[in-house]
């Protein structure tokens, strides 16, 4: 009796947090997961909203493991903002098995976007050897049209839909991240908009220039394939890459018109690459000052990214969510992990 009364005592709190149906059934809804999404603090500026988006995302309808459903679902509870659904258009291994054309894993995905009110971006992936390598259409209207010998054609086709055109992983998978004649060719032409200076776990440090030569949004993909869960399992150490969008409003009009502006930053393992000006103005708009008048100040970083300076022989780290006490700090710092080129550190001055 004792003991059953000790399990009873040890039952009872866990009984009064479920959902009653009958007698026969207890629920336990409140414990599942997927209702609860990671939020992602970064400020914006400005009056820009920071939109964390991944555009270069595959599912089994080309050579992911992954339903399209559930790339949204991922999505959502890693507190991105937008994703583009890009399956290769003429790599489809699973496509014996999965028979379907190249709009259908959009289409899956977006009944489950329209569900969470979240932003899902119709694309796809070309996808030859280099010279060309592999470009990501985005905001484009009609994948099967793309499906064409000719891959500069299918570019052709994707911008007169009004799609842009992102140059995937240069330096992959020869290790070189070599811009080939056709590259300057469609750079020159403007059809090129964007490139990934990260893709997936790597980084193509001799193009992290690129975006200023040329005119062109600096990018951070995931390209996954695999569940995310499994990928980037210890969000602390492997934030997955996103791209930081600086847009007007939450909405897919927006991201366009922001990455038109080439309003974008490339994130990825602590690190943030692109324009001098929006690394400068997320700093700013992430690490609150209050000077206490001895000779010492107080920096509060609201963001969950944490930024890492020097000066001279000192080192300064200003955690995510924490407050830092530091000497009152003047002159310039150097910004460890923000670069805004090759080997380039961001300087920041909190003056
Ligand atoms: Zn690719
Ligand atoms: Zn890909």
């Amino acid at each position: 009796m004792k003991r059953l009364l000790f399990l009873l005592a040890l039952a009872l709190p866990v009984m009064a947090n479920a959902q009653m149906s009958n007698d026969d059934v207890h629920k336990y809804d409140h414990t599942n997961q997927s209702q609860y999404r990671n939020e992602i603090a970064i400020p914006g500026f400005d009056g820009y909203h920071t939109l964390k988006c991944d555009f270069h995302i595959h599912t089994s309808f080309s050579d992911g493991s992954v339903w399209p459903s559930v790339r949204v679902q991922e999505a959502w509870q890693e507190g991105l903002d937008a994703i583009a659904m890009t399956d290769h258009l003429e790599y489809r291994p699973h496509s014996n098995i999965v028979k379907a054309g190249h709009n259908e894993s959009f289409n899956i995905a977006k009944e489950e976007a329209d569900r969470y009110g979240f932003i899902l971006i119709k694309g796809t992936e070309i996808t030859r050897g280099k010279p060309l390598g592999h470009l990501n259409a985005i905001f484009i209207k009609d994948a099967d049209k793309l499906d064409v010998d000719d891959p500069l054609k299918a570019i052709d086709i994707a911008l007169e839909q009004g799609g842009y055109i992102i140059w995937n992983h240069p330096g992959w998978p020869d290790n070189k991240s070599t811009m080939y004649p056709v590259h300057e060719e469609l750079l020159r032409q403007g059809k090129i908009s964007a490139y990934e200076l990260y893709n997936c776990m790597e980084s193509y440090p001799l193009t992290f220039d690129w975006y200023k030569e040329y005119g062109i949004a600096p990018m951070a993909n995931t390209d996954i394939h695999g569940p995310v869960a499994i990928d980037y399992a210890d969000r602390e150490r492997w934030v997955r890459p996103m791209t930081l969008v600086f847009a007007t409003e939450r909405s897919e009009e927006a991201i366009r018109e922001a990455l038109d502006a080439r309003r974008a930053l490339a994130f990825f393992h602590g690190t943030l690459v692109g324009d001098a000006e929006y690394l400068t103005k997320l700093i700013s708009a992430s690490l609150k000052v209050r000077n206490l008048g001895n000779g010492r100040m107080e920096v509060t970083n609201i963001s969950d990214i944490t930024y890492t300076m020097d000066q001279g022989d000192a080192l300064y780290i200003f955690p995510a969510g924490k407050t830092a006490m530091v000497p009152v700090l003047s002159g310039e710092l150097k910004v460890r992990n923000c670069l805004y080129g090759n080997g380039k550190n961001l300087m920041y001055s909190f003056e």
